[in-house]
């Protein structure tokens, strides 16, 4: 792709649209760069930019700044409906996804992970079993870095381990992984997606452009990817936690790959400090991943055996009385939630609730019933909720963290477990969920003074 003296205008400018505006600033292209938002910060952010001969329109989009460009590029972060991408398509502009810039222009080897839970725990791990099994690494995409900003650091023989979303894949063209992992699909985005049929098939696009070289990692515990095996033209590899695979497995309580031909240990599963069966499946997608890229079991082990997970991800707060507090702030699915409870053994009480994204969380209505003494409720989602899930557990209703967290302390007795794990994105009262996560934990230490005085 020649973008000399192209004009190739990036409709988004957050991390992904700023760095593609810099990566084309230093392909020689006339670049423009276009965001609904205006504010200080943005403003602050583009100077350098526009030095480097950047223009800009912020606060609006116009028809005017858009139909002269020779190439759109698209933040992942803008939806459909965006008057931009409209005028784009209307005036035949050919449209790519920051994604598939970044792509066109790496010259590493590519790993990419998609699904619609445990892809930033994954990603980080296989970067830092690369990185601890010495090879040149990059883990970037979804997970904060975009492609595109990594470009300049990568070269032939590095690892590329990118996160991706369904919406970067929205408008990938060529973006080809040598080896794509998927792994889950379950209900998510029913706001941004008509159905979730749409969504399934824009994570599908991950494997899309692979050929016979390149490796398709599945989960074989994921009844919907089974099929999938069937449309990739690439060489599938399964993991599984209950079936002996051409991939990964657990074998006499140690994970095990056998990729193609010989079974090696990556380490025993008693030895993965993360809990939950949904951390065993992370595990042994990343050790087969891993594998793939030329890491020895022998070196995999102690990273995995290292390896504290992410924070927001079911992550020890405090012990308080002999009550636990668990932050899973980035639980933002139903079954995100259903694999925290799932994991835990002790009576919870769990806190929930935040912007709804059309969820259906009847699905965790029976394992909620089980596991959960008692509901507190959130947020905007609260009252659908409440009328999806009372009946089966106490439900009451807090007007923020701290009286959630609050309220939680009443009905704890030691030897439970507090559980902050939404089902819901957290724009209702949070910037993010690492907003939210950081005001759980405050009010957990609030707690923990109070107890201390007490
Ligand atoms: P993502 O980047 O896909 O959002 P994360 O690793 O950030 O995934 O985890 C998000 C949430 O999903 C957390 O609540 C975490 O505990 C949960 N989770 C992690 N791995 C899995 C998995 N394999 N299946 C289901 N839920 C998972």
């Amino acid at each position: 792709m020649d973008l000399k003296n192209k004009t190739v205008t990036v409709i988004g400018l957050g991390n992904s649209g700023m760095n593609a505006v810099s990566l084309l600033c230093g392909l020689g292209a006339r670049v423009r760069g276009t965001d609904a938002k205006d504010s200080a910060r943005l403003r602050d952010s583009i100077k350098g930019l526009e030095k480097r001969g950047a223009a800009f329109e912020l606060g609006r989009h116009t028809e005017e700044f858009i139909k002269e460009s020779d190439l759109v590029v698209l933040s992942p972060g803008v939806e459909d409906s965006s008057p931009a991408l409209r005028w784009a398509l209307k005036h035949k502009i050919p449209v790519v996804s920051e994604l598939e810039l970044g792509y066109r222009f790496c010259k590493g080897r590519i790993i990419a992970i998609t699904g619609t839970n445990g892809k930033s725990t994954v990603t980080t791990l296989i970067g830092e079993i690369l990185k601890k099994g010495g090879k040149d690494t990059v883990v970037c995409g979804n997970i904060g870095n975009s492609l595109c900003g990594e470009i300049p650091r990568i070269k032939k023989d590095t690892w590329v381990v990118i996160e991706v979303s369904s919406f970067q894949l929205e408008r990938i063209e060529k973006f080809r992984p040598q080896i794509a992992a998927i792994l889950n699909v379950t209900d998510d985005h029913l706001d941004r997606y008509k159905a979730f049929g749409d969504y399934f098939n824009e994570k599908m696009k991950i494997f899309a452009n692979q050929d016979k070289g390149d490796f398709l990692i599945l989960n074989h515990d994921a009844a919907n990817l089974r099929p999938l095996k069937d449309k990739a033209r690439s060489r599938v590899l399964w993991y599984s936690k209950s079936e002996k695979m051409n991939g990964a497995y657990v074998k006499s309580g140690a994970i095990v790959y056998a990729v193609p031909g010989k079974e090696e240990e990556a380490c025993k599963a008693a030895e993965i400090p993360l809990k939950g069966v949904h951390n065993l499946e992370n595990v042994l997608a990343s050790a087969l991943v891993a594998s793939l890229a030329g890491v020895s079991g022998r070196s995999m082990s102690g990273t995995i055996r290292g390896f504290k997970g992410l924070p927001h991800r079911c992550e020890p707060v405090a012990t308080i009385g002999g009550v636990d507090y668990i932050d899973d702030s980035k639980g933002t699915t139903v079954d995100s939630t259903y694999r925290a409870l799932e994991s835990f053994e002790r009576p919870v009480i769990l806190i929930a609730g935040g912007k709804d994204k059309k969820s259906d969380y009847r699905a965790i209505r029976d394992l909620v019933g089980e596991k959960v003494k008692r509901l507190i409720l959130i947020g905007e989602a609260k009252e659908k909720i409440r009328s999806q899930l009372g009946g089966a557990v106490d439900v009451s209703e807090a007007g923020s963290m701290e009286d959630a967290v609050e309220a939680a302390r009443k009905s704890a007795r030691p030897g439970d477990i507090v559980l902050l794990s939404p089902m819901c994105s957290s724009f209702d009262m949070f910037r993010d969920y690492k907003h939210r996560g950081d005001a759980f934990r405050e009010a957990v230490m609030a707690v923990r003074e109070t107890a201390g005085r007490g």
